[in-house]
């Protein structure tokens, strides 16, 4: 299993959920990795576990709504590793689940600086590494929520419709470069995200289960079925690939 091997990739919010999952089928196929998140106890307890078994990974406390900690976590991960080629945007918050009227600005600003100022502020510091390495991918977490809606979290919505042009951009500005964009667009993946979202519902169990047959597979997704997918995207199986859109759903857009 060496689909990734001599990679080395960054993966923002790598603690938790999809992050983690990525993290870990990433190093199993080959890759270093570089794990960036604000949960420092917990993204140094996984980086040690799986130093232990031998992986080439490390932990950095990145805020990516913070400029100067992005710049200076990508580039640790390029200096420790040797260089960067592959950044997977996976750090996100669902923020406040209320009608848009009832949002405050700073209620939206949060949202919006962590999940699409913090995309930018990661890409713009992992150009020059992947220019550097002479190719490179990109790889942002949008959602099924910036394909389609729904009637909650509208910060949330907006920032993944961002996320998803922000990728066709860059897909386009670094083609020349042979460096790939593209975005994954996840239904309802069983993470702790999800699971904080639901209880802020009347009903938490109930809303679980209708979310869960909201995707005609019948269930929610598990964070592997994602972490898939970030290795197909981060290897040399999709050199041909850039600006698209891998939806792992469920079949929920598919209606
Ligand atoms: P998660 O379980 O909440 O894990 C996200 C990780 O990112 C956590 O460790 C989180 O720390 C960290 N994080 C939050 N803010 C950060 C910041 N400013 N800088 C760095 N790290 C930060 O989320 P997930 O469900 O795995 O989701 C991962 C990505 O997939 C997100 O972009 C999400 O929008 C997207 N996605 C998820 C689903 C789903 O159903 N789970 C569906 C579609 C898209 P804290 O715990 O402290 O916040």
């Amino acid at each position: 299993m060496a689909r990734l091997k001599g990679k080395v990739a960054a993966v923002t919010g790598g603690t938790l959920g999809i992050g983690k999952a990525a993290v870990e089928r990433m190093l199993e196929e080959g890759a270093a990795v570089g794990i960036l998140d604000v949960l420092d106890k917990e993204g140094e307890a996984l980086a040690t576990a799986l130093s232990n078994k031998g992986y080439p990974v490390a932990y950095w406390h990145c805020d990516v709504s913070d400029e100067t900690q992005v710049k200076s976590a990508i580039d640790g991960v390029a200096e420790r590793f040797g260089k960067l080629d592959v950044l997977v945007n996976n750090a996100g918050i669902a923020g406040p689940n209320k009608p848009t009227h009832e949002l405050t600005e700073d209620e939206w600003d949060l949202v919006q600086a962590v999940n699409v100022k913090g995309v930018f502020f990661c890409t713009k510091h992992a150009i020059p590494h992947m220019k550097k390495a002479g190719s490179g991918s990109l790889i942002n977490l949008s959602s099924i929520y910036g394909l389609v809606s729904a009637p909650d979290i509208p910060p949330y919505h907006a920032s993944k419709g961002a996320v998803r042009l922000m990728t066709k951009t860059d897909a386009l500005l670094y083609a020349p470069d042979r460096i790939r964009a593209n975005s994954i667009h996840p239904g309802f993946i069983w993470t702790p995200l999800v699971e904080h979202h639901l209880q802020s519902t009347a009903d938490p169990e109930a809303a679980r289960q209708a979310t869960a047959t909201l995707h005609p597979l019948g269930h929610m997704g598990e964070p592997d079925d994602i972490a898939w997918g970030v290795v197909y995207l981060a290897s040399d199986e999709s050199k041909f690939v850039t600006g698209s859109e891998l939806v792992i759903d469920g079949g929920y857009t598919a209606r």
